[in-house]
């Protein structure tokens, strides 16, 4: 049963338009979601009314700001059960966190000859910056397989963690298999070596309830767009005693306590990790996208987004020349296809032009495409405004280009 989303449609005006004639049909959510309108207000009433730079004003806008930029870390740590309000570092999204713990982290311990250990299926925002660290302190990348369903080797992961393993990272949520990884049990593998394991939360924290402390990680990174919220703010949650120990990141205003030409101290958590002015309107919207996601209810949105995902899917298979890359039984709502040798351009453009929004090509994860010996992929993605009349009338496009492109 899919659930009645005509109210919660209506809180996305931009939905409501055509595109070459034809009624939008947003499918491109993996890549960002859209914003319900009282995220839009509450983005455009900070800047109406209330803007001013956060934690060294004496004034009242500045004090304001300060409450509600504040008020959203709690809501956020609330929202992901941390342990601490501290533990919660606001960023400019998950490419900013992950980087940040890639250099800060490998700052304090990785040396040389050390093995940092992450999946075939990261997003290159899991690769690249896991590759600048090992560059820097001779390191050594060693990479988790999956199989053709799109599902992790954990066998072989046992296998690769030794005494030289420093850190693991993984995608909670494929963005291009949609796949759910078994985070819980890929701790559980990792804590057992005493060794940290930094979730890449991205594609998870709009499709499932998340709870750190259930699940046990030692960093989770989201980015505030992908979940109904504003471009420009992510968060990383860091374990205290992993935070407390990094240097920062980046230095600058906010992140010290004294500054002489000899020597800094540096601030207390998390303001250590924040360097310079943040985004605060947007910080301050993310709090009015959490709200949204828990009025909806997690579970209504999960369970209406994998009944379309379950009807996309049939439908799809029914179409001659298709294939779908990613089938591992737990699954978001990210389906990446292509059909017969078509190029997902030629696809993702023909879509188009009749106002369906796809995403097409390698999806910034380039060693899966490698994996597959594809050039990249079609990609349709569900929220919790997308209906089944859209589903249907993706198929009908389908149908219809497919004896085109074949
Ligand atoms: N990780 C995953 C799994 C993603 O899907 C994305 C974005 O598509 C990112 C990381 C990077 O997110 P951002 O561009 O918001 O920093």
């Amino acid at each position: 049963m899919t659930m009645d989303i005509s109210n919660t449609r209506k809180l996305f005006p931009i939905l409501d338009q055509e595109i070459y004639g034809k009624p939008l049909v947003y499918l491109d959510n993996a890549a960002t979601t859209q914003k319900p309108r009282q995220v839009i207000e509450a983005l455009s009433d900070y800047y109406l009314t209330q803007n001013s730079n956060i934690h060294r004003g004496a004034h009242y806008l500045a004090a304001k700001s300060t409450e509600d930029y504040e008020q959203c870390r709690h809501r956020v740590q609330e929202f992901i059960n941390a342990r601490h309000s501290h533990e919660i570092v606001f960023t400019r999204g998950t490419t900013e966190s992950i980087n940040l713990v890639a250099y800060s982290f490998c700052q304090e311990f990785l040396k040389e000859g050390d093995e940092i250990i992450i999946s075939g299926m990261e997003h290159h925002s899991d690769i690249v910056p896991w590759q600048l660290a090992c560059g820097r302190h001779k390191a050594k990348l060693k990479v988790i397989p999956f199989s053709d369903e799109g599902i992790l080797d954990l066998e072989t992961f046992r296998g690769l963690l030794n005494d030289k393993t420093r850190i693991v990272a993984v995608n909670h949520v494929s963005n291009t298999l949609g796949t759910i990884n078994p985070i819980k049990e890929i701790v559980e593998t990792a804590h057992a070596h005493n060794i940290p394991v930094l979730v890449d939360g991205a594609q998870a924290v709009s499709h499932m309830p998340v709870d750190i402390q259930s699940l046990g990680c030692d960093f989770y990174c989201f980015s505030g767009h992908k979940m109904y919220g504003p471009m420009g703010v992510g968060v990383l949650y860091g374990r205290e005693d992993l935070l407390d120990k990094m240097p920062p990141y980046q230095g600058g205003g906010e992140m010290i306590k004294d500054v002489t030409f000899e020597k800094t101290t540096y601030n207390e958590l998390p303001f250590k990790f924040e360097a310079g002015t943040p985004s605060v309107g947007d910080v301050v919207a993310l709090r009015y996208a959490i709200d949204f996601m828990q009025e909806t209810g997690i579970e209504n949105i999960a369970a209406h987004e994998q009944s379309l995902t379950r009807y996309a899917t049939e439908r799809m298979m029914e179409i001659s020349g298709m294939h779908i890359y990613g089938t591992a039984p737990d699954k978001t709502s990210v389906i990446s296809f292509l059909i017969g040798n078509a190029h997902p351009y030629d696809t993702g453009t023909l879509l188009d032009k009749l106002g369906i929004a796809v995403r097409t090509g390698h999806h910034c994860t380039q060693p899966i495409m490698d994996r597959y010996g594809i050039p990249g992929t079609v990609r349709a993605s569900f929220a919790v405004y997308n209906t089944r009349e859209e589903v249907d009338t993706l198929i009908a496009a389908l149908n219809r280009i497919a004896p085109m492109l074949m």
